[in-house]
């Protein structure tokens, strides 16, 4: 069942695309201290809120197929949780570090406020390379790794979910494990499980339909109508895979897509259909017959409507920010611009639209498993669209209106609604002893 380990054993090795690069938790403070600022709250506001609340650093012994025994680091780290459990992915990356999972917690945070779903923000990470691994030496590691950080996740604590390199099978083994441990199935300790096990409909392409719900919005506020637009999507994965479906359906004419191989581009429009045949045959874009080979730089400095970095953070940084020509760009990853790059975007006139807002598809569709799970009640996949659209596009309009109201860039506008949030909860909570 499990995708992460696809037809990759042929390909080169991965490109900067899957480098994690920068300073996330930097930038993510520095996004923080910003809405502080605007909405005038003290350091000591500033610190309870840049801090996160809980972290567990664990090693993950392994042993190998091959008999050798590895030992792997794995974090897990709880920024908020002033207004609920604490919510967020599991990555695994070799990249990972404690500081990024930091950062990552902390969008959580502000996605969940932003949303109005009633969770604070976490993430979880492995320094592993899931591709380099088998299934079932994956099994062992994502069992042990819950097994450890089991004190500080449950249904009512902290419920995990997919992120980079980890999927519906690892959702349903972490599950598992923490079901066995407590002598009962608790289907609400993870989000992102399979359907058959769980699942909510319509969780695996979420976070892409999200992506796209604002992604169309974002078009027409620039007087440009979805039909006859041109866009450019970094990544193919979990998200910009589906992402550039959805958009390819609503009548956008994809001229270039990447992934952690290589990047391609076809002026007169990608065939997504078969360019997914190609991908699932393959394990990446790049020798796709249709196209020809291009570079993320050129993708991302492509002459385009729409640009949706959907991969990695840091990736728009001060070095080719103005290379950007999109008149819009939709935030499918987390973090995947940084602060200056973003001040030479807003400079430029170009329309960034937040990840916290962007790629918040996937939580509240995680909500609503969460939801579904506790009730024992199944949605129609209809319904679980329906609600997710109707979320996505009243957030929009609630920070573009902001935005406007305060003339500030969408991203301080949603991170001021999102901090203000949580502050709230803290201050009404008040500090216990
Ligand atoms: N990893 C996803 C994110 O960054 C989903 C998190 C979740 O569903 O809890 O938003």
């Amino acid at each position: 069942m499990t995708t992460i380990q696809h037809a990759a054993a042929n390909l080169p090795e991965r490109s900067h695309l899957t480098a994690a690069q920068g300073d996330p938790f930097g930038n993510a403070r520095a996004q923080l201290r910003d809405a502080v600022t605007i909405l005038g709250y003290d350091d000591g506001m500033y610190e309870l809120l840049a801090n996160p609340r809980r972290e567990l650093t664990v090693a993950v012994p392994l042993h190998r197929d091959s008999g050798e025994m590895e030992l792997l680091i794995g974090h897990r780290v709880q920024h908020n949780v002033s207004r609920g459990p604490a919510k967020g992915g599991l990555r695994y990356s070799p990249d990972v570090t404690l500081d990024e999972v930091r950062a990552l917690a902390m969008w959580m945070t502000w996605k969940c406020a932003l949303l109005d779903v009633p969770y604070g923000g976490a993430k979880g990470g492995i320094r592993i390379d899931p591709r380099h691994y088998s299934c079932s030496e994956l099994e062992r590691v994502t069992r042990r790794y819950t097994s450890e950080i089991s004190p500080l996740i449950g249904p009512d604590h902290d419920i995990p979910a997919p992120d980079v390199g980890t999927d519906e099978q690892t959702m349903a083994w972490i599950m598992d494990t923490y079901s066995v441990q407590k002598g009962h199935t608790v289907l609400g300790v993870s989000t992102g499980k399979p359907v058959s096990l769980g699942g909510s409909l319509g969780r695996a392409t979420s976070t892409s339909r999200g992506v796209v719900h604002v992604a169309l919005a974002a078009l027409r506020s620039r007087g440009i109508q979805p039909e006859g637009a041109t866009a450019a999507v970094q990544g193919f994965g979990k998200v910009g895979r589906h992402a550039a479906r959805f958009l390819h359906d609503a009548g956008v004419r994809i001229v270039t897509v990447s992934d952690q191989y290589g990047a391609i581009r076809a002026d007169g429009g990608l065939d997504i259909a078969v360019l997914e045949g190609h991908v699932d045959a393959t394990g990446s874009v790049t020798g796709f017959a249709d196209a020809d080979p291009t570079s993320n730089d050129n993708l991302l400095a492509a002459d385009v409507d729409l640009l949706v970095p959907a991969a990695v953070e840091g990736v728009i940084h001060v070095g080719n920010a103005m290379q950007v020509k999109a008149t819009v760009v939709v935030e499918g990853a987390n973090g995947p611009t940084t602060p200056e790059a973003d001040r030479l975007l807003n400079a430029a006139g170009t329309l960034v639209v937040p990840d916290i807002l962007a790629n918040a598809g996937g939580v509240i569709v995680s909500y609503f498993e969460w939801v579904q799970a506790n009730q024992a009640y199944w949605w129609g996949a209809d319904e679980v669209e329906t609600r997710l659209a109707k979320r996505m596009l009243t957030a929009w309009e609630h920070v573009s209106t902001h935005a406007e109201k305060l003339q500030v860039p969408l991203r301080t506008a949603a991170t001021c609604l999102a901090v203000e949030r949580v502050a709230q909860a803290a201050l009404l909570r008040g500090l216990y002893p």
